[in-house]
């Protein structure tokens, strides 16, 4: 059976982080965003509220919500400020990797702290000469007896400079590639690590992004969340999970923009007219709820596939990369729906804009996404069509008559795709003159 509709539960979650959004995040946003610094009073709020850490199991003390109460949440979040809701949804990226991993007295140990201790956590695999090609990190982790010592730096860290523990992803060997990636659970306190400047950005400036830089710090081999070998694909689990809040962040972004380009279309004048009344406009409306909508369905269909047990990969790719390229769109004809007062920081249209721009580069950029869903639609998606070549096409005769005909066969070039009607094939294609063996019988 096919169901869009919420459980109460989740309406009631849906309503709770709505309320939030907008008393707690929304009066706030403008300031943080000016001066580039996340509000650590805001995160408590969302902890001590239990709007952050939900995805903690129960058998953890958590709430052991699923994806789909994670992206209905984070929609909520991210209309209201996107930075912002950045940093309020880091806990769950930076938890992922532990959750996935079968370290169990590591979880036993750090899970009650977050839950209890207003803890936060990021996730660190981005480095200054590498983002996309996380195989190619250059982070170091030496084996020295039961301990193992890191040495590299981390960068593009949400809320590095303000977590209390970090996952840290790093190699043994950089010339292993994917095979020589671990992971651990690093605490800030630790000898050897320091944390960079807050990074200036364009936008979402809300969210605390940092380098972190690990000097021989030494992790007892305990706070290994994946071994060497395990940790790329460690890293890759987590992003097929966490992609989705992607798309949620982006819809709820997409979504406000619409919300005010609506509003200001039905009270601006020209030409003796509300604007909303020219069809231009009706028109870019149109096609920003469109994009919300199609947006939600393939977020939401993401993470319905992760709630299942089913593995998300590719739809959490389809759902970012769509999602995150409309948000972009649509904020961008928000703002020409407002036009001059679009482009000033008089009305919310700039910064939400500024903080689209961010969304198909962190988590893995369009183009990443791109490559791995064109690997899985050539490589494993399983056609339901012929080959070409085998491809049943007649112009020139009605398949009935080719059936009772048992002296006559149909041959199709597989060059040109002329089909020849005889006993054998022609000697010769008469259109592409490649010889015999270029025809297949169909
Ligand atoms: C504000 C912010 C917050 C972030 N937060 C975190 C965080 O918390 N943790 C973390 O680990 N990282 C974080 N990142 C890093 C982010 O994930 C990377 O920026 C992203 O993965 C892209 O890497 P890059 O910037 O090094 O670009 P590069 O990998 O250098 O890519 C440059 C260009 O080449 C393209 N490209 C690269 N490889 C391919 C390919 N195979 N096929 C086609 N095109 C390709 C890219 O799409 C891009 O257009 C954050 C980044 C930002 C800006």
């Amino acid at each position: 059976m096919l169901d869009f509709s919420l459980t109460p539960e989740q309406l009631e979650l849906q309503q709770k982080a709505r309320e939030f959004a907008k008393n707690e995040i929304l009066p706030i946003a403008w300031y943080y965003d000016e001066i580039s610094e996340t509000p650590l009073q805001l995160l408590k709020k969302a902890y001590n509220a239990g709007l952050i850490n939900g995805d903690i199991p129960k058998q953890y003390g958590g709430q052991g919500w699923g994806l789909i109460e994670s992206v209905v949440m984070t929609e909520e979040f991210a209309a209201a400020c996107p930075g912002l809701a950045t940093s309020l949804f880091d806990n769950s990226l930076g938890l992922e990797p532990l959750l996935l991993s079968n370290n169990e007295s590591l979880k036993e140990k750090y899970l009650p702290r977050i839950l209890n201790d207003f803890k936060l956590i990021c996730f660190a695999t981005s480095e200054p000469t590498m983002g996309s090609d996380v195989a190619g990190m250059r982070c170091r982790a030496e084996r020295d007896g039961d301990d193992y010592i890191l040495n590299g730096t981390k960068y593009w860290i949400t809320n590095g400079g303000i977590s209390d523990y970090m996952s840290i992803f790093a190699t043994v060997d950089p010339d292993a590639q994917h095979d020589g990636i671990c992971a651990f659970l690093v605490e800030r306190d630790w000898e050897g690590v320091s944390v960079g400047r807050q990074i200036p950005k364009l936008g979402q400036r809300g969210s605390n992004t940092t380098g972190i830089n690990l000097k021989d710090v030494r992790v007892p081999k305990e706070n290994m969340m994946a071994p060497p070998g395990e940790g790329f694909i460690l890293a890759m689990k987590t992003f097929a999970r966490t992609r989705p809040a992607i798309g949620a962040f982006a819809i709820g972004t997409a979504r406000s923009a619409m919300e005010f380009a609506i509003d200001y279309a039905k009270k601006r004048r020209a030409f003796g007219t509300k604007v909303a009344n020219f069809q231009a406009i009706q028109h870019k409306i149109a096609e920003m709820y469109q994009k919300v909508e199609t947006s939600r369905l393939l977020v939401w269909k993401s993470a319905w596939e992760a709630d299942q047990g089913l593995d998300p990969t590719i739809s959490a790719s389809i759902a970012k990369f769509y999602s995150t390229e409309s948000a972009l769109e649509v904020a961008n004809e928000a703002l020409q729906t407002f036009a001059g007062y679009g482009y000033t920081k008089m009305f919310p249209i700039e910064k939400l804009l500024r903080d689209a721009r961010l969304f198909s580069i962190y988590e893995g950029t369009s183009e990443v996404q791109r490559y791995i869903v064109s690997g899985y639609a050539m490589n494993v998606y399983q056609p339901v069509m012929p080959p070409l070549e085998e491809l049943p096409i007649h112009r020139d005769m009605d398949p009935a008559d080719l059936e009772n005909d048992e002296n006559l066969s149909a041959w199709r070039c597989r060059i040109c795709g002329y089909v020849h009607y005889g006993e054998e094939a022609p000697a010769e294609c008469p259109y592409c003159f490649f010889p015999k063996s270029a025809f297949s019988e169909i």
